[in-house]
């Protein structure tokens, strides 16, 4: 199988996550989710984590030479560069220019377009476990028994960022600062649009489809 070098694109809440996670299964890529790695910092009180903490739970964007350094270090594992879809990152011009200066060209970029209500929907019903950071949504996808991860059993919480004013912010730093990537990738004919109003099967057929 010929791996490739993928990137999730689109607003918070459009489903890049779940995607990404079944993609990266299905043509064993490896997953680089920035957001993941700096959940697990935080909660791990590192540095890192310190540095990043206040930016996430506001819903702003964590500073660019941060979460850049995280991805160099990840890509630099020569087995990881050779095949891997990237879930949140780049999420700004500046970082979309380090990963070229990198010297990594992306194959193909999954522009994930859905519209603001269902964002507003999606992220406000989401429910994310403490543990294995498995999420559900309570109307959508709820788990079992309610509060507690189908998976590990632990405690399923709402996220900070995920509350109205932090969702607010969120959009907000998506328009003024991710969405320009949508030009950019535009310009380098990498950008292929996926409809991510459908069911979660139906992206990922469409995603396939793609690919193929
Ligand atoms: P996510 O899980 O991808 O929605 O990311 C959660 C939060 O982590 C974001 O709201 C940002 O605060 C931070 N974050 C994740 N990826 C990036 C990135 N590429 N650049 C800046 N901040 C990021």
């Amino acid at each position: 199988m010929i791996k490739k070098k993928l990137m999730m694109l689109g607003p918070p809440g459009a489903g890049k996550g779940t995607q990404a996670k079944l993609l990266s299964k299905e043509h064993d890529l490896a997953h680089i989710s920035t957001g993941d790695m700096l959940r697990r910092a935080k909660e791990q009180g590192t540095e890192l984590g310190k540095k990043a903490a206040s930016y996430m739970n506001e819903g702003e964007l964590v500073p660019d030479e941060v979460v850049i350094g995280i991805v160099r270090e990840t890509l630099s594992d020569p087995e990881i560069a050779e095949g891997f879809i990237l879930d949140g990152f780049p999420r700004t011009v500046e970082q979309a220019e380090a990963l070229e200066r990198m010297g990594i060209e992306l194959d193909t970029v999954l522009n994930v377009v859905v519209d603001e209500p269902t964002i507003i929907e999606r992220l406000s019903g989401r429910r994310s476990c403490t543990s294995c950071g498995e999420t559900y949504h309570i109307q959508y996808n709820p788990p079992q028994r309610e509060g507690v991860c189908d998976v590990c059993g632990e405690e399923l919480v709402q996220r900070a960022d995920d509350q109205p004013d932090a969702i607010r912010t969120r959009l907000e730093e998506y328009h003024a600062k991710t969405a320009p990537l949508i030009a950019f990738y535009r310009d380098r004919d990498k950008l292929i649009d996926i409809d991510g109003e459908q069911s979660p099967e139906e992206v990922e057929e469409q995603i396939q489809g793609v690919l193929r």
